[in-house]
């Protein structure tokens, strides 16, 4: 991997939440970056996420480790943004409509050093005070968090833009490589010369990529959310029942996600959404004005294996490739391990596991 100088000049294609954070942690260290964002500044993926920060049970230990340190990182950045940053670090409260399956993960997920812990009907009410019915036992996540996907997007391009990125809403046709070696983008407008590419196209990653004889086999699903309009305070944090995955966003609106894990598109969306919204009405106490605002499907950008994308492109020098579910997750941890890896040419072992090319 070749080492970055001062004096070049590196695109980042994506405004998404890992385009964002890519670009400002380059830009945080004193690189010249130009953002294109296809128009979509705040993302694509991003804009339909439910937006839970996690590392659930579910996944192998060495991708829990990355999650964890996912979740950490977003601390990090706290303390580097400022409270531009805001993050719901409220925790999770989940539970299966079994009383055993619910807490099965548990031991040995807080084994793995998850503050997770099982709750009683009290302590889950304390937890979220606003739901009108408790499960006798129940899950709490106490590190889990949620946040507002396109605003700190946004937060992290403006925050990128204050340290000199320039941010640039065309879209790229194609990318440039000469003798093996990326030299630009083929955009709208014209060409862009860049020594560095950093590929955050998110489901447009797979053909931008492959245009240049790289490969990155994905398997992306859909995924669903039901948005009320804004509403008083009414969830603490995020709230996992077996009818409903929902949470509070900070402008007021309750979210509620549903996963199409057939990746085929429900005849009936609006019928989708008031059935999520009815088990949430049957869930949370004040619950009159609980009704639905609108609904988003979004694509979920997931590779082949399910797991994420990162490192540069083995047989076109210069360029770097991030493309990942659980991105809201790991954009914080990407962002900074992806920059450091561009500007020092050297590679960072956490990352070892994602690169390119395990599909070669
Ligand atoms: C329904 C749903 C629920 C999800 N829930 C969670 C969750 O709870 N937790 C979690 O961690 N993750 C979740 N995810 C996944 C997460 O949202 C994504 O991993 C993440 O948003 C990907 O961000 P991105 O920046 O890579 O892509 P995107 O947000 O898609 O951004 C891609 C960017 O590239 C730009 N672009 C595309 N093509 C071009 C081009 N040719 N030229 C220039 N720009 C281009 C777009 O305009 C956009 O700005 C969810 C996703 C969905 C859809």
């Amino acid at each position: 991997m070749k080492g970055y100088s001062r004096r070049m000049k590196t695109l980042v294609i994506g405004g998404g939440i890992i385009g964002a954070s890519v670009a400002y942690h380059l830009a945080a260290r004193g690189t010249e970056v130009t953002i294109l964002t296809g128009g979509h500044p705040g993302g694509v993926a991003t804009a339909a996420s439910f937006a839970w920060i996690n590392a659930a049970p579910g996944n192998a230990r060495p991708y829990y480790e990355l999650r964890l340190q996912g979740i950490l990182e977003w601390h990090r950045l706290q303390h580097e943004i400022g409270t531009k940053l805001a993050i719901n670090w409220n925790g999770s409260l989940g539970w299966e409509s079994d009383a055993k399956a619910t807490a099965q993960p548990v031991p040995d997920h807080a084994a793995w050093g998850y503050a997770i812990r099982m709750a009683d009907g009290a302590e889950a009410a304390k937890q979220e005070p606003g739901l009108s019915n408790y499960p006798d036992r129940a899950v709490l996540s106490s590190m889990e968090g949620s946040l507002s996907p396109v605003a700190t997007a946004q937060t992290l391009l403006a925050a990128a833009a204050d340290l000199g990125a320039q941010i640039n809403d065309d879209t790229v046709r194609g990318l440039i490589v000469t003798d093996g070696q990326i030299v630009g983008t083929e955009t709208k407008s014209g060409r862009i010369n860049a020594d560095h590419v950093v590929l955050a196209a998110g489901v447009a990653n797979e053909q931008l990529a492959a245009d240049v004889g790289v490969n990155l086999p994905m398997a992306n699903r859909l995924g669903f959310l039901a948005h009320s309009a804004p509403l008083p305070p009414t969830l603490r944090g995020l709230v996992l029942s077996p009818d409903a995955h929902m949470r509070q966003n900070a402008d007021g609106r309750i979210i509620i996600g549903e996963d199409f894990a057939s990746g085929s598109v429900p005849d009936d969306t609006e019928a989708m959404a008031e059935t999520l919204f009815a088990a949430a009405r049957a869930l949370v106490a004040d619950s009159e004005h609980l009704v639905v605002e609108h609904h988003t499907l979004g694509l979920r950008p997931i590779p082949a294996d399910g797991l994420p994308i990162i490192g540069p492109a083995a047989a076109v020098s210069g360029l770097y490739i991030t493309v990942m579910h659980s991105g809201i997750t790991l954009a914080a941890l990407v962002g900074r391990l992806a920059a450091e890896e561009i500007i020092t040419g050297q590679e960072v072992e956490t990352l070892a596991p994602y690169r390119p090319e395990r599909f070669n």
